[in-house]
Formats: C-alpha cells, structure tokens, sequence
C-alpha cells in the first residue's frame, strides 16, 4: 500500500470509529431511575461515611436492575429487583429500617405498575412482609385485585410465597430514636393545640429523613413499570395510610411514562401526583421534565407540602425534581452508565 493509500485508510478507519462511537453515545438513553426517598438528612449533618453508603446502595440496586433488563427481563423484574435491595438496607425508610408508627410499631405500604397493561398491585399497612414489593406484584399477578390491606394482605402474601417475618426484623435504633423525637414534640403541639382550641387530633410529624424507596424502569420490549415501598412517616396514627400505594398517587405506569413519588404523602394524595404528571404529558403535550416541575415545584409546595418524584417516558427521558434538601436518586442508561446523587449539585 502506498503512503497516500495508507493515510487516506487510517483516516476512514479513525473517522468511522468516531462516528460509531458519536452514535453509541446519542443512542444512550436512560432506562431506569431509582429514588431513595426525598427529604434527606440535612447536607451539613451528612458525613463522608454514611454518603457513601448511600451511594453504594444506589449503585447496587441500579446495578441489579441493569443485569435484568440487559438479560432480556421486564422493567416489571427490574423495578421490582431493585426495590427489594434498597427494602433490605436498613439506610432505607423500606422494609428494614422503616420509619415506627405512633404506637412504635412499623406499617408498610408498596405497590407496582405495569404501563403496557395497566396492571397494578398494592398492599398497605402490613407488618410482618419481608419483601412489600413482592406481595404487591402478587396482588397484581395472582389475584384479581388492586389492592389488599392489613392482615388480610398478609394472609395472601403468605399464600402466594412471599417471605414472612417477625416484625422485629424491621427495627432500627436509629429510627426509634426518631420516633422518641416525633413523640416529644407531638406533645408539645398537643399543649399548643389544647390551648388554641384546636379540635384536630393525631398531628403528623413532618420527618425530614424521609427515605421512601421507588423504580421505574424501561425495558428492550420499550415497556414501562414503576413501583414504590415504604414505611410511610415517623409517628404515622390511626392505620394512616400513604401515597405510595394508591395507584395514580405514589406511583403509576403507562405506555408514556412511569412515575414514583415520595415526600409528604398526605400532599401526594391531594395532588393525585403520579397521574397528573401522566395526564400533564398525554393532555396538555407537556415533556416529562415540564410536568413534573409543574408537580413538584408548583402544585405540591402551593398546598403546602414538600417531596420529590422520579420520572421516566418512552423515549428514555428521565426527570428527579424534588423541592427538599436533597433526594437520594440515580439513573442508568442503557450502555451501563451509572450516576446517584443525593443533593442538588
Ligand atoms: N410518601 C411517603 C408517605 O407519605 C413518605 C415518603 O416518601 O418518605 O407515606
């Protein structure tokens, strides 16, 4: 070959390589996003510690996400997936290490969406599921319901496999101590309330380590599935139950977007947040990230309640607003690409 043949080669290879490389880039797009809960401890009381126990959870539920979906699995089997890890980590406000209930014992809610058929399953205010997420795919795919509470539910998740264990092994000291917490100052309010004539009983404590754990994921197929869990909030009364479980709330899936929520759950239900950001897309032509501003830093923070959600659409588009300190999140994109983030920058 000689010299100018040489050169004119080398150059096509060097040329074609980067236009293969420009391509596997743009053609990059994400294909799940995960969120562990808005709210967050606050940046100033963050140690280098516990951020990188939070990241390295992150990863490892994106991680076993992206082994599922690369195999060729469901979004269904990747949300789920990814949900049970951050369920097993006590960092989470998810099976171990949710949040006590008023009278000091833990109440979980989860549920889960499938977007091509708008199929859905959820289970609230249970107390002895492993796994809530998994019972709430049993709901969905072993009964002809949408949603079973309490005993009841427990009863099925037993029935249909799922594992069953003493609800001490949801416990941690951590958030007992927060519980202690929530209690002193709820009885601080109740003197206030006694002496303004307040007739509301059972004040919420707005807990500012939320910890609510949600997926949404796209698969090979382009199907869509979201799915939440959670220990609701600190010092929760009276089988109060969360967004996260109400189907159109806490979470929901389309063909067009699935979405998972978390923050102040009572704000959530108000808003009807999962839905309205579905409907802002499919009605009003708004993208992905437009409708969830419009949710999370107009409608939710109006009526006075705070949290974030994460969103992702058909096209590979994601958006993670959140009107907190920070939200424990991240996203991976379909050539493996792992980023999470706790605060804003
Ligand atoms: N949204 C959840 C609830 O209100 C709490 C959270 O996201 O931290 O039950």
């Amino acid at each position: 070959m000689n010299a100018r043949l040489f050169r004119f080669v080398s150059f096509s290879i060097l040329f074609l390589s980067s236009s293969f490389n420009l391509l596997a880039q743009s053609q990059a797009k994400y294909i799940m996003v995960i969120h562990g809960g808005a709210g967050t401890i606050l940046k100033s009381q963050m140690t280098a510690e516990r951020e990188l126990a939070y990241k390295t959870k992150l990863t490892e539920a994106l991680q076993t996400g992206y082994a599922a979906l690369k195999s060729g699995k469901s979004s269904l089997d990747a949300v789920e997936a990814a949900v049970r890890i951050m369920e097993d980590s006590p960092l989470f406000n998810a099976g171990k290490g949710a949040v006590f209930t008023h009278d000091g014992t833990i109440e979980l809610d989860a549920a889960i969406m499938d977007g091509v058929t708008l199929r859905a399953g959820s289970i609230a205010g249970v107390t002895t599921i492993k796994n809530p997420i998994t019972a709430a795919r049993a709901v969905m795919e072993k009964s002809e319901h949408v949603m079973m509470v309490g005993r009841g539910a427990e009863k099925f998740a037993a029935e249909t496999g799922s594992e069953i264990v003493d609800p001490s092994y949801f416990k941690t000291q951590a958030r007992w101590e927060a519980l202690q917490r929530a209690l002193k100052e709820d009885s601080i309010q109740a003197v206030q309330k006694k002496k303004s004539g307040s007739a509301l009983l059972g004040t919420i404590n707005k807990d500012f380590k939320f910890g609510t754990v949600g997926a949404v994921a796209l698969d090979q197929q382009g199907r869509l599935a979201a799915a939440t869990s959670t220990g609701g909030m600190t010092n929760k009364k009276y089988g109060r139950v969360g967004d996260a479980p109400l189907i159109g709330v806490g979470t929901y899936a389309n063909e067009q977007v699935g979405v998972s929520c978390t923050g102040w759950g009572e704000y959530f239900i108000r808003n009807v947040v999962a839905h309205d950001l579905a409907a802002l897309m499919a009605y009003k032509g708004l993208t992905v990230k437009a409708a969830g501003d419009e949710i999370i830093y107009k409608k939710v923070p109006n009526l006075g309640g705070d949290g974030g959600l994460i969103a992702l659409d058909k096209e590979g588009n994601v958006t993670m607003p959140f009107n907190t300190e920070g939200m424990y999140r991240g996203t991976l994109t379909s050539d493996g690409k792992i980023e999470v983030y706790i605060y804003k920058d």
